[in-house]
């Protein structure tokens, strides 16, 4: 017996269970993996699992937008959010966390919530009754997306997301590399700024690394994947290579703020800048994983190992985890969904998360835990009122309900341009403007949110 069905237990699948169950009603989650099922991308079959990078971007609260929807999931009592911050590894101003860690929180504050009834079970149909939300993510199973389209009676988009690699510790040469946050940054107190790993290149070493990546074997596109379009904050790295000789050095591999300790001399005693940088940032809390920060790619294996290795520091490199290239699905939800995530056709679903072209686990986590607010409302005999634009939810939600182009959707990370405008504040002191506006205006509102309770 339950009161919402929620298909899909990720990130916001995991959100929205949470929020509905800390309110008396009753959920059953229904998680494919676990039941012999998996994805192209998940490796485990914990809920919650991160597949790529292991972090939540910036934490700033104050200059950033992912940072502001940090602060007003945790005024909602995230679930996500606590178990961040329970998992919580160095990386300077970001969170980033030990992504088992976090993985096992989700996972055992909902098993041991008496509301929830967590169900390794695949589902293929829409449900045509009871209500239900459909968190299934970016790589929802087939037969489920096959349900989808017949209902929606629209073609789902895809496009790529490309995964980073993952190197063991111990076979980074730390003789060659060194340990610095860009320009010493510190993530907290007892920080030293020393969060990431730093592999230096001279210009002949950059610029043979530059012709590997031109030059690497990549994985062939199927057919109907060709014309998909990239989007822009998971571009593989190759593909940046051949935008310009110089792309990377203002990219992932820009050297600025970061002061070779081997270059010493009294002269500059903290060292010079290399003429190029991969960083490595944790990976996990026990600190034997690292990743390369911004090398996802769709290299073949054999290829990423051979010049990954050509990196100084890394000539020994052992991968946890190559790099990779997956299908991403959304919907084209300013078409298809009213303003409280239901699908127009059919008012018992809703759709959270990635799947509704939001991009990101903090923006996937953030819509679920709406879709938790608003079916709660919902059952309760409540009206619900959605957090106004100027705070980071409600510009994410309007964006994903009715804002965005429904002809040229695309999925969305949040930031300040979703935000209605501030032209009368000075550029410098805008963001500051943006993130006071909106924590004032969501207070406002949560102080107005109805209490709700089964
Ligand atoms: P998910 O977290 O994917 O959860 C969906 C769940 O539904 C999964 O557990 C799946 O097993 C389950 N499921 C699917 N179909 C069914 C079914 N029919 N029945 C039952 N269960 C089902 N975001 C970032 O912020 N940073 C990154 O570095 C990053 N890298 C990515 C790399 C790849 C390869 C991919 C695919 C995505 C990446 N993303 C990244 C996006 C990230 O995965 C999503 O933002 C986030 O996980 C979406 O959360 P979600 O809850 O919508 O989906």
């Amino acid at each position: 017996q339950h009161d919402v069905h929620i298909i899909g237990g990720g990130l916001a699948g995991s959100e929205a269970a949470w929020q509905l169950a800390s309110r008396g009603f009753r959920v059953r989650l229904s998680e494919m993996r676990g039941s012999g099922e998996t994805t192209a991308a998940h490796h485990t079959d914990g809920l919650a699992e991160l597949v790529c990078s292991n972090s939540f971007r910036s934490d700033d609260d104050e200059k950033n937008a992912v940072g502001l929807l940090h602060y007003e999931m945790r005024q909602l009592d995230s679930l996500i959010m606590r178990a961040g911050e329970k998992a919580r590894v160095p990386a300077g101003s970001a969170l980033a966390v030990d992504r088992d860690v976090f993985s096992a929180e989700v996972e055992n504050a909902l098993r041991d919530h008496p509301n929830v009834e967590i169900v390794r079970e695949r589902i293929d149909t829409l449900p045509t009754e009871g209500l239900t939300i459909v968190a299934t993510g970016p790589l929802t199973a087939a037969s489920l997306a096959e349900s989808i389209g017949a209902a929606t009676g629209s073609e789902s988009l895809a496009f790529f997301d490309a995964i980073a690699p993952i190197v063991h510790h111990d076979t980074i040469d730390m003789s060659i590399c060194w340990m610095q946050s860009r320009w010493d940054k510190r993530s907290g107190p007892g920080s030293e700024g020393k969060d990431y790993i730093n592999c230096p290149m001279n210009k002949e070493e950059y610029l043979a690394f530059h012709q590997g990546l031109l030059d690497a074997e990549k994985s062939e596109f199927k057919e109907w994947e060709k014309d998909t379009p990239y989007f822009d904050g998971c571009m593989p790295i190759e593909v940046m290579a051949e935008r310009g000789v110089d792309t990377l050095r203002y990219g992932p591999m820009k050297p600025v703020g970061l002061d070779d300790p081997r270059t010493a001399t009294p002269e500059f005693p903290q060292g010079r800048w290399p003429y190029a940088v991969v960083q490595l940032r944790q990976d996990n809390k026990l600190g034997t994983l690292w990743n390369m920060v911004g090398f996802q790619t769709k290299m073949k294996y054999g290829a990423q190992v051979e010049l990954f290795r050509t990196i100084p520091g890394l000539q020994n490199a052992e991968f946890a985890r190559l790099g990779g290239l997956h299908r991403n699905t959304f919907l084209n939800s300013p078409l298809l969904l009213d303003r409280q995530l239901r699908l127009k056709s059919a008012s018992n679903i809703r759709f959270a998360g990635q799947i509704t072209g939001c991009e990101g686990y903090v923006e996937s986590s953030a819509i679920g835990l709406l879709t938790g607010l608003m079916a709660a409302a919902e059952l309760a005999g409540q009206s619900y009122t959605a957090p106004p634009a100027t705070t980071a939810m409600g510009a994410l939600l309007s964006h994903i309900t009715g804002d965005a182009e429904a002809e040229s959707y695309q999925p969305m990370n949040v930031n300040f341009g979703l935000f209605p405008p501030m032209h009368d504040v000075k550029k410098k002191q805008r963001k500051e403007a943006y993130t006071s506006r909106a924590k004032q205006d969501f207070s406002v509102w949560q102080s107005n949110l109805r209490s709700v309770a089964a």
